[in-house]
């Protein structure tokens, strides 16, 4: 079949396998251009299928040579309808990854389930023996607990007062004013459920109960921090409580691991556009000025260069490690700079429909929203047939 893109507001509803597997073969070309990682060998990505988690799998596989298993919550094919893009993701790392001679295994379902937390231990202990680094990138709109049966719904909503700023429908460039009210008690309480630390810490406990952690193992999950205009809404937010806990957690869990010489850190990385983040109203006219700001800079990254830049400087530098014991490790830096935020907030102030092709980076914005599920890649052919049909090696 031929494949288009089908947008619904933030939503792509198709998506391409060659062109998903084309930004996987650039990631991972990406990677293997960079001084190889002495890193770890075999790694758990929990959220392994677009985004940073891709990014990290790709970084721990091609850059360390790493073993991975990746945890994703992705739909295959059916009929007319395609697969989603972190399966076709999926499907061409794992090619990739056996061509290079390096184990790969995904398993899909939902990580938040015991039942897939088992099937995981059951594969490391069967294929790996043990992991020596857990990345945990889930983003998700709801979690249903493995305990109590709950099903908790994230917002993404102001805390204690309605925040009012500037948007971009990134389709037709229109920016407009949007007002969105604060969230009830319960809906912060939620979305603590569904995007805090509690799910990553069922993850380690468990993993560590059933001896699959490796001594001295590594656990990294991300966060994102942001500038003042979107404090309102990210950082002070019902997500930015989230986060909290998600930090509070990792030294909870820094704590725990290091009896054994682990270590737990949260990464604080750069906005990005990702399927998740273009959710999130007034982040994608805020990236679309930042990219614009980085890119003149010459600063501008992707999350295969952010996530590069976090494994080799900071998880596993090749000289002394300069992290201070502290849970956060900032690869944010160059995003949050004096200099790229001054400029960022001038044209904040400026910014309106008739000049955001010109203040800020609308192109690349929509550039990289088509590319996550395949699209606008350079060196596909999108009028040709193809088979949406495709299969992952070693899924499980
Ligand atoms: P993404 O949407 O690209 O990836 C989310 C991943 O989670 C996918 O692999 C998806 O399959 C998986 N997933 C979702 N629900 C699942 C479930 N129930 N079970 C198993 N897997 C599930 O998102 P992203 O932007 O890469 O976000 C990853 C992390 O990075 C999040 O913690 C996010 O807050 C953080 N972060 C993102 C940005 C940004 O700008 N995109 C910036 C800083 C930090």
């Amino acid at each position: 079949m031929i494949i288009q893109p089908k947008t619904r507001g933030f939503i792509c509803t198709t998506a391409h396998p060659e062109g998903c597997a084309k930004q996987v073969e650039e990631q991972v070309d990406y990677v293997k251009a960079q001084p190889a990682i002495k890193g770890p060998k075999n790694v758990l990505v929990v959220g392994a299928s677009t985004g940073y988690g891709l990014a990290s799998r790709i970084t721990a596989a091609f850059g360390s040579g790493a073993n991975t298993v990746g945890v994703f919550f992705d739909k295959a094919a059916e009929g007319q309808r395609t697969a989603s893009a972190g399966w076709y993701n999926s499907a061409a790392f794992e090619q990739e990854a056996q061509a290079q001679g390096l184990k790969s295994f995904s398993i899909v379902g939902d990580a938040f389930s015991d039942g897939i937390k088992s099937a995981t231990i059951e594969l490391i202990k069967a294929e790996l023996g043990t992991v020596d680094l857990v990345v945990y990138s889930v983003a998700s709109p709801r979690r249903t607990h493995p305990v109590t049966g709950e099903t908790f719904s994230s917002v993404i909503k102001p805390v204690g007062e309605a925040y009012t700023n500037k948007t971009l429908n990134f389709h037709t460039g229109e920016v407009s004013f949007t007002t969105i009210e604060p969230a009830t008690e319960d809906e912060v309480t939620q979305t603590i459920a569904v995007m805090g630390g509690e799910d990553w810490r069922l993850w380690i406990q468990q993993l560590s109960e059933a001896g699959v952690l490796a001594q001295g193992a590594t656990t990294v999950a991300y966060s994102y921090i942001g500038p003042e205009i979107t404090h309102a809404i990210y950082r002070e937010g019902t997500i930015g409580k989230a986060k909290n806990h998600l930090e509070q957690t990792a030294k909870e869990l820094h704590g725990l691991l290091s009896r054994n010489g682990g270590r737990a850190f949260v990464s604080v990385n750069k906005a990005l556009v990702t399927q998740s983040s273009s959710a999130i109203p007034v982040v994608p006219l805020y990236i679309s000025a930042l990219y614009q700001v980085m890119k003149e800079k010459g600063l501008h990254e992707n999350c295969i260069q952010q996530i590069y830049r976090l494994f080799s400087e900071h998880l596993y530098p090749a000289g002394e490690s300069a992290l201070d014991g502290s849970a956060l490790i900032r690869i944010d830096d160059w995003e949050m700079r004096a200099d790229v935020q001054e400029e960022v907030m001038k044209r904040w102030s400026e910014l309106e429909t008739g000049n955001v092709t010109e203040l800020a980076d609308l192109e690349g914005y929509r550039e990289d929203f088509f590319q996550l599920f395949g699209f606008k890649t350079a060196g596909v052919d999108y009028e040709a047939d193809v088979d949406p049909a495709v299969a992952i090696p070693n899924q499980s």
